[in-house]
């Protein structure tokens, strides 16, 4: 079955009052049977199981074609359970721009429990390759990259991993399973901040981790969800399964808006660069043609002029209102520099997009007013 038809059969069901929709369980605890004990499948107690999470794990694994999913409380929760799997002298390959957060979970949290880490630019597979160790367990992946659209090989890097006995995850975040699939791709772990484009209306934060078929990662993993307990709530449990129904084709719509707000933008003299993977500028655009259906609906610009120049396009933007997430039905613009901190690498001058779903040409139309003023 085709994907958008998946995000319908996943998320709904017929349960015993015929309700279509699947009600919330707000309830803590369920009742035991008269002889005080439980069945395989029924649920005990929320934070172990309950019905809008275990509804939301088979459809995340449906929808990201994997065999086991994960759901978690935000998508640092469900990276953060991904290094709760290694051990002491493990070691670890992060992308040199990987999400702040990420990064500060190795680099930092983990550290301190002997997690050994090193970052390098997964564009130049050869470097990649230089940094594995006998000790290395995991090469996490992000692409495209945050916020500079960098574009690595899943394939490519998958293989290197396998070779030297460690698990590929990919930060599928930006990609979406409706444009790339990591673990299609050879990737073990797909992971999700599904407070984007799975919850899609930038009410929840949420996560997920999709993997496949490999029992013993499995049971490793839902030890550390269910006794860790970075849980979502059945609410939001049930808000991304809301939004994974409409997912595909939120996603399609915002990618096509992206993709001419790019090329517009790659044409406006008052812009310097553009980041958009299928643009024929973009330094890895075959990688990401080769990988992925579609661009996505991120992009970033870099304007003349600097900081100054950049915040103040941000601002006159009507239609884009100036703050951080993505992956919402409203577009939202932010200057990366002044929220990233001290090692930072983003230029002043950046600005990160992430496009919503209206119109084309009213957003176009914003864009072109705003850089006027300029
Ligand atoms: C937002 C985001 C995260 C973190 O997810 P939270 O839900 O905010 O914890 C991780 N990776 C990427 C690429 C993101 O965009």
């Amino acid at each position: 079955m085709k994907i958008e038809t998946l995000a319908i059969t996943s998320t709904t069901l017929h349960d015993e009052k015929r309700a279509v929709i699947p009600p919330i369980y707000l309830t803590t605890t369920y009742e035991r049977k008269e002889d005080g004990t439980f069945d395989k499948d029924d649920y005990i107690y929320n934070r172990l199981d309950n019905p809008n999470r275990r509804m939301l794990e088979k459809s995340l694994a449906v929808m990201e074609r994997g065999d086991d999913a994960f759901a978690f409380a935000s998508g640092l929760a469900a990276a953060a359970a991904v290094f709760q799997t290694l051990r002491a002298g493990d070691h670890v390959i992060l992308p040199d721009d990987a999400y702040y957060g990420v990064m500060v979970l190795a680099e930092d949290i983990f550290k301190d429990f002997g997690l050994q880490c090193t970052r390098v630019n997964q564009t130049d597979l050869q470097k990649v390759a230089a940094a594995i160790t006998p000790q290395t367990r995991l090469i996490w992946v992000e692409t495209p990259s945050n916020p500079l659209l960098k574009i690595v090989d899943i394939y490519a890097l998958a293989k290197l991993a396998h070779q030297t006995n460690a698990l590929c995850a990919v930060d599928n975040t930006w990609g979406t399973p409706i444009l790339q699939n990591p673990l299609a791709l050879g990737a073990d772990i797909a992971m999700h901040s599904t407070t984007k484009y799975f919850g899609g209306h930038s009410d929840l934060l949420g996560g997920a981790l999709v993997i496949k078929k490999n029992p013993i990662l499995s049971e490793k993993l839902r030890k550390i969800q269910k006794i860790g307990g970075a849980v979502p709530s059945p609410f939001d449990c049930w808000l991304v399964a809301r939004g994974i129904r409409t997912m595909p084709l939120r996603v399609k719509a915002q990618t096509a808006t992206a993709s001419k707000l790019a090329k517009f933008l790659a044409t406006h003299s008052a812009i310097q660069t553009v980041h958009y993977p299928f643009l024929p500028t973009h330094p890895h655009h075959e990688i990401a043609q080769k990988q992925m259906q579609g661009a996505g609906a991120m992009l970033s610009i870099e304007v003349k002029g600097g900081r100054e120049a950049a915040m103040k396009l941000a601002n006159s933007l009507q239609l884009f209102v100036h703050a951080t997430s993505l992956g919402g039905v409203e577009s939202l613009i932010e200057h990366r520099k002044s929220i990233e901190g001290e090692f930072s690498q983003t230029p002043e001058s950046l600005l990160r997009v992430s496009v919503g779903l209206e119109h084309p040409t009213d957003l176009i139309a914003d864009f072109k007013r705003a850089l006027k003023k300029l």
